[in-house]
């Protein structure tokens, strides 16, 4: 009998690997793009209508005008390295969002929302670009399907979205947004070291390759762990500490800056 659960175990974990692209990491990844995408739409047309969304000021602009730029580059990016399909899969939008949270996120499909209490930290375009870089390789690399995938396996025991919903809505969502940087305060996903290490080394690759100057990112996460402990876990407490994460960008720095230069050929 423990034979064959285990053989069924290993059928699912076979079935449900894929790998990352670009660091081509492993992963589990049993939730597809497909499933996941009427949640992304539903929840960010949620957050948009119920909090206050700034266009008009120098703020709101900015995070557009870096957005738009980045995602131009990063679809280039992916096509160049062979991963077209990654490409065409994003349909983004860039918000900035009214409320003292120091934080940012991007949903699959690339649904970006800054919010104002992260602004002042990253001081101008380069900054905003290190935060967008970040967000949008979480994005790239499917980090909240991952996450989502372990979520509903710990909870549900299997991995399959529209099961879980039918069984628990309410969980089922709560593990969504936790899976998405949003429901942090429950505490129950955390965003894991490797996810975060994995997003500040494309984060990196991609400002760099917008032609922003990735030598400002370890400077950005200076002044983030400056700032103490008010952040969020998306970027403090759960993350790595700031020291390991600033010799981590430092290490990948030379191949960063070989993307900045090229990028303004
Ligand atoms: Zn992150």
């Amino acid at each position: 009998m423990k034979k064959i659960i285990t053989f069924i175990a290993l059928g699912i974990m076979l079935y449900a690997c894929s790998k990352v692209p670009l660091t081509g990491r492993a992963r589990l990844d049993a939730v597809s793009d497909e499933e996941i995408m009427p949640l992304v739409n539903e929840q960010y047309a949620q957050v948009l209508k119920e909090e206050k969304v700034v266009t008009n000021t120098k703020d709101g602009q900015a995070v557009v005008r870096v957005g738009k730029r980045m995602a131009d580059a990063v679809e280039k990016f992916l096509i160049q390295e062979g991963y077209p399909e990654i490409a065409e899969s994003f349909d983004w939008q860039f918000n900035l969002i009214e409320s003292e949270q120091v934080n940012a996120w991007c949903m699959p499909g690339g649904k970006v929302a800054f919010y104002t209490g992260i602004m002042p930290i990253t001081l101008d375009d380069t900054g905003i670009a290190v935060v967008m870089g970040h967000e949008v390789a979480h994005a790239v690399a499917a980090h909240s399907r991952e996450r989502m995938s372990n979520g509903l396996v710990a909870n549900f025991g299997i991995s399959i979205l529209s099961s879980a919903i039918g069984q628990n809505p309410s969980l089922t969502q709560a593990i969504f947004l936790q899976s998405v940087g949003i429901g942090s305060e429950l505490g129950m996903l955390s965003f894991s070291r490797k996810h975060e290490l994995e997003a500040d080394e494309l984060g990196l690759i991609f400002m760099a390759v917008a032609g922003y100057d990735p030598r400002q990112a370890p400077v950005f996460w200076e002044r983030m762990a400056a700032k103490g402990g008010e952040a969020p876990p998306e970027f403090l407490s759960t993350h790595p500490g700031p020291e390991s994460r600033i010799q981590k960008l430092n290490q990948q720095m030379p191949k960063a800056l070989e993307y900045y230069e090229a990028s303004s050929k």
